[in-house]
């Protein structure tokens, strides 16, 4: 039987200046982040604020200087990452394209595709969306049914819908993935083809979903007669399969994960220093431990990335933990405001935050995988199914 492997990680020498520098950073960019907009922050839109972190040098941190990249370390960035989610900071816009898409372009992508959009995303100029859920293919991503179909002069047209799609509207790009072959049930993961969309193209239209919260950062996207040059395919027609899986890895394993609902986290430490509770003391104790357990992990699984592993297993278990963590928050704060011993006074940026994170908490469990489904994968890994 495989077993779970979480190599110990020592972060880089330079880890203390450098979180000195982005906390300077962020003192001087962002004075004050409104209580319930510190939440879920890399949900947080504000296409400003990623122009500056890309100025800084701080997308594409990891990718090559040649492509506008900065060539440092993995742990580097996951400082960084760290900093930004404990900070509250509006890093929504481009999470996509730094985490992902950019990526996967120097993975799979062409020489002309890298050298025209890279550049651009490092600097926060160009942005990015994920196009993989449609009507009927969620956690079945295989179910895809937006078709390719090539034509006779080698372009493609594209017909579909994809769904839940983060921030499509003010997104420049999109990885979709689609059928260019038809589905074979005894082979469902062949066929399957990544596309390099960009949305002004003629034919794809955009339409907002507003969520549980009131915001419409979901969209669905539509593709009618779409027609696209061969240099739109992404890698190896047929091998789509093969790179989204690799793409949901680095979706999975990042401290967005476990971070999310950190800034709850501070509100109850906060309340702490106010409260003389001793639930709330030993909940925090509680917290503080599993929180520590988690970013070891999730360290660890940054460390074995830039060792050039794969750790899928790894990363598909912290994202779960993670999620229980980032649900259990908000029920712990709701047992908190709903005590006597605490006042209106205590309460005022502590109940912003518990009431978004309470919202966001059941779209844990379902983005980037579902917490059956990322089960599933770490049984198989296991060797248990
Ligand atoms: C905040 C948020 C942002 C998102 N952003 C994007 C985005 O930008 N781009 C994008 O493409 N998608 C995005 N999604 C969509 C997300 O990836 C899908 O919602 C997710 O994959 C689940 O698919 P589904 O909604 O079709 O649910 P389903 O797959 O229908 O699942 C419904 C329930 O059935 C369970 N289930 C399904 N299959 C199995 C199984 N084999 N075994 C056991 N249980 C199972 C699931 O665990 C779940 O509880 C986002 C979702 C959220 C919540």
């Amino acid at each position: 039987m495989h077993a779970f492997k979480f190599d110990p990680v020592t972060l880089p020498p330079n880890t203390p200046a450098f979180r000195q520098e982005i906390r300077e950073f962020l003192t001087r960019e962002l004075p004050r982040v409104p209580a319930e907009r510190r939440a879920n922050c890399w949900a947080v839109f504000d296409a400003d604020f990623s122009r500056k972190l890309g100025a800084r040098g701080w997308i594409g941190m990891v990718w090559p200087k040649r492509y506008g990249g900065h060539e440092r370390s993995a742990l580097e960035r996951y400082v960084l990452l760290e900093e930004l989610l404990a900070a509250g900071a509006p890093v929504g816009a481009h999470w996509i394209a730094d985490r992902q898409s950019g990526p996967n372009l120097l993975r799979y992508g062409s020489e002309q595709q890298r050298e025209k959009y890279l550049p651009g995303m490092a600097r926060g100029e160009i942005l990015c969306c994920i196009g993989m859920s449609e009507p009927g293919a969620g956690s079945d991503l295989a179910a895809v049914r937006t078709r390719a179909e090539k034509l006779p002069d080698g372009r493609w047209r594209l017909n579909g819908q994809k769904i839940w799609t983060s921030n499509a509207r003010q997104s420049q790009l999109m990885i979709a993935l689609v059928r260019t072959s038809p589905l074979d049930e005894k082979n469902r993961h062949a066929g399957l083809s990544q596309f390099l969309l960009e949305l002004s193209t003629p034919g794809i239209r955009i339409q907002p979903i507003v969520d549980l919260v009131g915001h419409p950062g979901f969209n669905e996207v539509f593709f009618d007669d779409v027609v696209v040059g061969q240099e739109c395919l992404l890698g190896v027609e047929g091998a789509g399969w093969r790179q989204v899986t690799s793409e949901l890895s680095l979706e999975r394993s990042g401290p967005e994960r476990y971070l999310s609902s950190f800034a709850l986290f501070v509100e109850l430490v906060r309340l702490a220093e106010r409260m003389d509770s001793e639930t709330l003391r030993h909940a925090i104790g509680r917290l503080t431990a599993e929180l520590w357990t988690l970013r070891q992990m999730s360290v660890a699984v940054a460390g074995m990335m830039q060792g050039g592993k794969s750790p899928a297993i790894e990363a598909s278990l912290v994202k779960d933990l993670g999620t229980i963590y980032q649900q259990d928050l908000p029920e712990i704060a709701r047992a908190i405001a709903e005590s006597d011993a605490t006042t209106e006074e205590d309460m005022a940026d502590f109940l912003d935050v518990a009431q978004y994170a309470t919202m966001m908490a059941p779209s844990y469990t379902i983005q980037g995988g579902t917490t059956q489904v990322l089960r599933g994968i770490v049984a198989r890994g296991l060797g248990l199914r």
